[in-house]
Order: C-alpha cells, then structure tokens, then sequence
C-alpha cells in the first residue's frame, strides 16, 4: 500500500485549525491511522488489586490470572511483539505484579532486544522482590504514582498503607531498573488532591528521574465525580507551573474537558498562541504553556497511541478497563450497554496485527472516534477564535 505523505497528526492539525470538518480530510486521516503501528504494546497483566483507588478506571475485580493462563496470554504477547514496529515500548499496565508476569516479560526480552519494557505499579512489586531478583529480568522503567503528601494520598488511595508502600516502592526501584533505564511518579489530578501539587513535587524521593501528571480519566460514571472544578483546576495549574520551576515534569492531557479548563486557567490567547507552535509526536500534541510541557491526547485519535492486549489475551479498545473482564465478555455492561464495541479481537497464532489494527481503527473511528473529532473541532473553534 502507498505511504501517505501526511501522519495522522498533520490531518488532524488541518481539521481542528480550519475549524471545518472536511469529509475529504476526515477519511484521509483515519486510512493513515490504520497504516501506522501504534509504538506501544500495553498489556493487562492482572485484573485485580490489593487497593480500590477513588479515581482508579478500573473497577474491583478478581483475580484473572486463570484466564490468562486459558488463554495464553504470553503467546499472544509474543505474537504481538513479533509484529511491532521498530524500537516497540511495552507498558505492564497493573494492575499489580505476578511473578508469573516474568514469563512473557522474559519472553518479550528474547521476540525484540529492540523493546523497552516499563511497569506502573503501586509499590507491591516489592512483595515479589526475592523472585524479580533471581529472574534477573530488569525494567527499562518503574513508575510508582504519588498522588499527594501521604493523608491526601491515603485518601485517594482509600488505603492507610498506600503512601508508606508506594514510597518505599519508589526508594527501593532502582535495583530492578536497568542502569540506564528510569523511575518515574504519576500524579493524578483530581478535586481531592488539587491543592497538592507542590507538595509532592517538593516531597518526591530523590529516586525519582521523571515526574509526570496526568488530569482524571472520568471513563467510568462512579469516579466522574472526582474530575476537578474550574476553580480547583485553576488553583492546580498555578502549583504546576511553579512546580516546573523547580523540576521538570510533564503534564499529559487525555480529557477535552481539561484542556478547556487549561484554557480558562492560563488564557484563552496563550493556550492558542502555545497550540500553534505545538510539536507532534505519535498521535499527541506537545506545547509549552506558562513554561510547562503540556502533552494533549486527541481522543479522536487515541487509538494509535498503544496496542491495548487485555489480560484474557484480546485485543481491546481505549477505556475498555472501565468494564470488567465480565462485562467485556459478556458483551453487556452493568448498565445494559453493549461492550463489543470494545474489543477488537482474540489474538493467538494466526493473528494478523496490521489486519486487526485496521478493524479497530474503523471501529473507533465509527463507535467514538468521528463523534469525538466533531467535539476536538468545536473546542479548537473556541480556543483558536480569530487566530484561525
Ligand atoms: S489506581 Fe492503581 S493502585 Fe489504585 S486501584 Fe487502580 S490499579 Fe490499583
């Protein structure tokens, strides 16, 4: 098939500045998105956690290790990495670790000496530290969240031990990280932890070479509460900025609504005038704003960003861990809302990754990703105004 000349992102810069939703530019972009390998293969290594987070996508679930195990998801990690592009990231997304993970990130080793392999975790690793060791498997990266100083981080957490278990996660990561692999924190937004900024970034342990904060993902209606207000998204833009004062950081942006607070926090004009100069990178927009690295996530598109492998070793979409495996393979949601819009596919031997990226492209883009881009394309209208 002919390369387009044009990424994805080059597309839908055109259709969010011109303000106008062309049909011609709408089909172009997304026949370039199902050409382009996503640079991450993300897999849910588990579906259960020894916390329940007031703001965690997931919901409680049991364990899935059995239906791992049924369905071999370290096969289908193989297969997968197989067919990666060049230099693929892989992200264990959680839950939490098993020590049985060790197989396929052992495996991932031997498929792509090209791979970098990272793990969110929450400091529980740490319990299986004896068996990491001995594996002698290292990560490329570890990144433990902060969400505050520790009561607002207990609270969060909904757990007593969290911070004191995250800290020393944090303290004791760099045995586990290749040397020149990194450790990083997560911060995540929300209307509990607002005012928390600062202080994390100056409480962050010494181990910590990256800090990253991301606003609140409201993909499940119990947790949509804990999206922050104007007000409170005002006050948290204010410590982030100075927070960049005295460290680096990135703050990454998957919500509309979040960046129409970051306009009403910083100003409309500046938000505009830093958007026009904004760098792309995969299927995200990179700018700086008040001196801060801002990374903005269009959802339309979001589906290039990573290959999501669930733990029953399906191929699933965006925001599909807001259900549980359940709900996913029972095709209904606790609300009766049909889920085979989230799954693209089993994946085993004779999976096909470019024939399957190219079903779930045309999925999203007709389930979420068209609806979605309407709305990128109406906020830029009010963000870009005159300037456009
Ligand atoms: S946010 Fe992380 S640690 Fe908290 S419940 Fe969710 S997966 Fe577990």
């Amino acid at each position: 098939m002919e390369k387009d000349a044009y990424s994805t992102m080059d597309y839908w810069f055109s259709l969010v500045s011109s303000g106008k939703e062309s049909g011609g530019l709408v089909s172009k972009m997304y026949k370039v998105l199902a050409q382009e390998i996503p640079p991450i293969l993300s897999v849910v290594g588990e579906r259960t956690c020894n916390l329940q987070c007031t703001h965690c996508i997931f919901q409680a679930e049991r364990s899935s290790s059995a239906i791992s195990y049924d369905y071999a998801l370290t096969e289908a990690v193989g297969v997968i990495m197989r067919q990666m592009g060049p230099d693929p990231i892989v992200v264990h997304e959680g839950r939490v670790f098993r020590p049985w993970h060790l197989e396929w990130l052992t495996a991932i080793r031997k498929i792509r000496s090209d791979s970098r392999v990272g793990m969110i975790d929450n400091g529980t690793f740490l319990n299986h530290a004896d068996v990491i060791r001995t594996s002698g498997f290292k990560f490329d990266w570890l990144d433990i969240s902060l969400d505050g100083p520790e009561l607002v981080h207990n609270i969060q957490r909904n757990s007593r031990q969290a911070f004191r278990v995250a800290i020393h996660g944090i303290k004791n990561a760099r045995e586990f990280v290749a040397p020149s692999g990194r450790v990083t924190s997560l911060f995540t937004l929300t209307s509990v932890n607002y005012a928390s900024v600062l202080d994390v970034c100056r409480a962050l342990p010494a181990e910590v070479d990256e800090w990253h904060i991301t606003t609140l993902s409201p993909a499940r209606p119990e947790i949509a509460g804990l999206a922050t207000t104007d007000e409170q998204f005002a006050i948290a833009w204010r410590q982030v900025v100075s927070a960049s004062r005295e460290r680096q950081l990135f703050f990454r942006i998957y919500v509309n609504n979040d960046l129409m607070k970051l306009a009403r926090a910083a100003g409309v004009e500046k938000l505009a005038e830093a958007f026009g100069n904004a760098k792309i990178a995969d299927v995200a927009a990179l700018f700086e704003l008040d001196g801060v690295q801002v990374i903005y996530y269009p959802t339309s598109v979001v589906v290039g960003e990573e290959v999501i492998l669930d733990a029953d070793a399906f191929h699933r979409m965006p925001y599909s861990i807001a259900y549980t495996l359940e709900e996913l393979r029972s095709d209904r949601s606790r609300f009766g809302e049909d889920t085979r819009k989230y799954t693209v596919g089993p994946v085993n031997n004779s999976t096909d990754l470019s024939a399957q990226l190219r079903e779930c492209v045309l999925k999203w883009k007709n389930k979420f990703g068209l609806t979605a881009l309407q709305k990128e394309i109406e906020m830029f209208r009010k963000i870009l105004g005159e300037r456009r």
